[in-house]
C-alpha cells in the first residue's frame, strides 16, 4: 500500500468518530420519533383522564342533589315545621341529662310519630338516617329510634348544624359519632310560620356513594382538603398539600373526624425521575407528569373542584404506555443507528471502491501509455540506427521495396547507391572504437547535409550505407555523391582528431524497368567494388542494366 492509498484508508479515529457522530445522529431522531409518540399517547389519556373526572364531577353533583332534595322538601312539611315548633322548649342540660330528656321526648306522641314518618321516608329515600333538631340544636326525632338512637342528644357541635341553625342550607362530609359511619351531612333549616325552629338533618354514608370512585386512580376530597373517599382505600384519611385541614385546630378536626391526623398525600411534578428515567422528554412535558406516592411511573392529573359542593373530584392516572414508551426509545435508537452505521459503511464501502477502481483505472492508463511510449520507442529504434540516425537496414530495405514499386509504376528515374568508408577499420584501430563511432555520426550527419530530404540513408552494416535518390537519374545522382564524397573529405569532424582523414567509396546505379531490389542492390554493390578497386576515395557508376544480374568476384575484400 503507498503513502497514497494510507492517506485515503480511514484510520481506526476517524471509524469511532463515524460511528460516534451516527450513534449521537440516531439518539436525535429516536428523541423525535418518540416524542411524537408520546405526545399521541397524552392526548389520547388526557382526554380520557378528562371525561373521566367530568363524569365523576356530574354524578357527585346529581347524587348531592338528589340526596339534598329529602331534607329539603321534608323542611316544607307541615308536620316536620310542627313537631319541630312544638318542641321548642326543650334546652340541652348537660350529658348527663340526656337519656332523662330522649325518655320525655320519645314519649310525645307527635314526636314518635314523626320519628315514625321519618323511618318511613329514609326508607324510600336511600338516605341512611333522617332527624329533627330543633332550634336549641336538641334532637327531637329520627327515622332511627330502634336502632341507633338520637333524641334528646344535644346536636350544636355538628358542623353541619351550624348553618342550618342560622337558617341557611349545610352540608358537610364528617364522621358518624355514635355510629363512626363516615359520611355527608345534610342540613335543611325549618321555618314554621317564618320563625327558624330547626333543620332537617339526613346522612348519606360514604359507602353508598362508593361509585364515586369506581375507576382506578379516582379519589374525592371535601372542601377541607381531606380524601374521604378514594379507589385505594389507603388514600382515605390522607390530606391534599396545602388543604385547610391544615389550618384546623386538632378540637375541629376531632368533631368533624373523630381523628387529628392528616398524612399528606403526595401528587407532585414528575419532574426530576422522568428526566433521569428518559432525558429526550422535553422539559414543558415532563412538567406535566405527576408522581402519586411512591408508584414509579408518571401519571397524568385531572381534578375538578366545587361541584356545587365543597367535594372535588380527582384523578391520578398512570401514562399506560410509558413503559412502552422507555422500550420503543432504546429500540428506534438501536435501530436508527444500525440504519446508518450501515448506510454509512456502504458508503464507505462504494468511496473506497471508486477511489481504488480510479486508481486502478489511473495505473492501468499510465501503464497504457508507458507501452506506447515504448511501443513508439521500440518502432523508432526498429526504423533508425541507434548510434548513427540512420534508417535500419531493414527499414530502408523495405523503403527500397515500396521506392522501386512507386518509381516502376511513375517511370520516374531512381538511384541507389553504396558508399563505404575507406580503411575504416585504421580508425578504429588508431584513435579506438568510440572515435570509429564519431566517424560513422560524421558520415551520416554529412549526407543529411549534402542530401534532400527526400533522399533516404540507411546502414547496411559496419561502416557500409546505402543512399536512395528519388526522382534522380544517374547522372544527377552520381554528381550528388560526388559533392557527399568531397564534402567528406573537406569538412571534417570536430570530434575527431585532425589526422583522422575521413573518406568514401561510393558505388552508383540507376533503376531499371524491370529490376527487383536485389538486382538493383547487387549492381551498386559491384559499382563500389569497381571503386575500391580503382583505389578508393572515388564513386563508380553502372548504367541501369536488365539483363543478366551482375556479380560482384571480389566482394570480401572491403
Ligand atoms: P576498406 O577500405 O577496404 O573498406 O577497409 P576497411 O578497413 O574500411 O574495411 P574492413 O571491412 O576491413 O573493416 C571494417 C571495420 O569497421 C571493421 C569493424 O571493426 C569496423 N566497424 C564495423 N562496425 C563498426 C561500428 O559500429 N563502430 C566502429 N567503431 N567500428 C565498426
Ligand atoms: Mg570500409
Ligand atoms: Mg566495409
Amino acid at each position: 500500500m503507498n503513502s497514497k492509498s494510507l492517506r485515503q484508508a480511514p484510520g481506526p479515529l476517524s471509524f469511532a468518530l463515524i460511528v460516534l457522530v451516527c450513534w449521537f445522529v440516531s439518539g436525535m431522531i429516536a428523541d423525535r420519533m418518540v416524542q411524537q409518540e408520546l405526545d399521541a399517547a397524552l392526548r389520547a389519556q388526557r382526554q380520557m383522564s378528562e371525561s373521566i373526572v367530568d363524569n365523576m364531577a356530574e354524578v357527585i353533583a346529581s347524587d348531592l342533589a338528589m340526596s339534598r332534595a329529602i331534607p329539603a322538601t321534608m323542611a316544607e312539611m307541615d308536620v316536620v315545621q310542627h313537631a319541630l315548633a312544638q318542641s321548642q322548649n326543650y334546652a340541652a342540660n348537660g350529658s348527663a341529662a340526656e337519656p332523662a330528656l330522649r325518655e320525655t321526648l320519645l314519649k310525645v306522641p307527635t314526636l314518635a310519630s314523626v320519628s315514625a314518618f321519618l323511618h318511613d321516608g329514609q326508607g324510600f329515600s336511600g338516605l341512611d338516617s333522617i332527624w329533627l333538631v330543633n332550634a336549641n340544636g336538641i334532637c327531637v326525632a329520627a327515622s332511627n329510634v330502634q336502632t341507633r338512637n338520637f333524641v334528646g342528644v344535644d346536636m350544636r357541635g355538628r358542623s353541619f348544624l351550624a348553618n342550618a341553625l342560622l337558617g341557611a342550607f349545610g352540608e358537610a362530609y364528617g364522621v358518624g359519632r355514635s355510629s363512626g359511619e363516615p359520611g355527608i351531612f345534610i342540613a335543611a333549616p325549618v321555618y314554621d310560620d317564618g320563625i327558624l325552629v330547626g333543620a332537617v338533618v339526613a346522612k348519606v354514608g360514604i359507602s353508598r356513594l362508593r361509585h364515586w370512585v369506581a375507576h382506578a386512580g379516582a379519589f374525592v376530597a371535601d372542601e377541607n382538603g381531606v380524601i374521604i373517599m378514594a379507589h385505594d382505600a389507603a388514600l382515605e384519611g390522607h390530606a391534599l398539600p396545602n388543604g385547610r385541614i391544615k389550618q384546623m385546630s386538632p378540637a375541629e378536626r376531632l368533631n368533624t373526624y373523630r381523628r387529628v391526623d392528616f398524612p399528606n398525600v403526595q401528587i407532585e411534578p414528575h419532574m426530576q425521575q422522568v428526566r433521569e428515567q428518559a432525558p429526550w422528554i422535553p422539559a414543558a412535558v415532563a412538567g406535566e407528569l405527576f408522581s402519586m406516592m411512591d408508584r414509579p411511573d408518571p401519571a397524568l392529573y385531572e381534578s375538578r373542584i366545587g361541584l356545587n359542593s365543597g367535594l372535588s373530584a380527582h384523578l391520578v392516572d398512570p401514562l399506560a404506555a410509558w413503559p412502552e414508551l422507555l422500550r420503543n426509545h432504546k429500540r428506534d435508537h438501536l435501530l436508527v443507528f444500525l440504519t446508518l452505521a450501515g448506510t454509512a459503511a456502504l458508503a464507505w464501502v462504494i468511496t473506497l471502491s471508486y477511489v481504488r477502481e480510479r486508481r486502478h483505472h489511473r495505473a492501468t492508463r499510465d501503464l497504457a501509455e508507458q507501452l506506447q511510449s515504448a511501443n513508439t520507442l521500440l518502432s523508432a529504434e526498429a526504423r533508425h540506427d541507434a548510434l548513427t540516425g540512420a534508417l535500419s537496414r531493414r527499414y530502408f530495405l523495405d523503403l527500397l521495396r515500396r521506392e522501386i514499386e512507386r518509381t516502376q509504376a511513375s517511370g520516374e528515374p531512381l538511384c541507389m547507391a553504396i558508399a563505404d568508408l575507406d580503411h575504416f577499420k585504421q580508425i578504429n584501430d588508431r584513435f579506438g572504437h568510440a572515435a570509429g563511432d564519431r566517424a560513422l555520426e560524421h558520415f551520416v550527419d554529412t549526407c543529411r547535409a549534402e542530401l534532400r530530404a527526400s533522399d533516404a540513408i540507411g546502414r547496411l552494416g559496419g561502416e557500409e550505407f546505402g543512399i536512395l535518390l528519388p526522382v534522380t537519374a544517374l547522372e544527377t545522382g552520381r554528381e550528388v555523391v560526388e559533392r557527399l564524397r568531397n564534402r567528406l573529405k573537406a569538412v571534417p569532424s570536430t570530434k575527431l582528431p585532425p589526422s583522422a582523414s575521413l573518406s568514401v567509396s561510393i558505388g552508383i546505379t540507376e533503376l531499371s524497368p524491370e529490376d527487383l531490389p536485389e538486382r538493383l542492390m547487387s549492381r551498386a554493390d559491384l559499382a563500389l567494388y569497381a571503386a575500391k578497386s580503382g583505389g578508393r576515395d572515388r564513386t563508380e557508376a553502372l548504367p541501369p542494366d536488365d539483363t543478366a544480374p551482375p556479380t560482384r568476384t571480389a566482394a570480401t575484400t572491403w
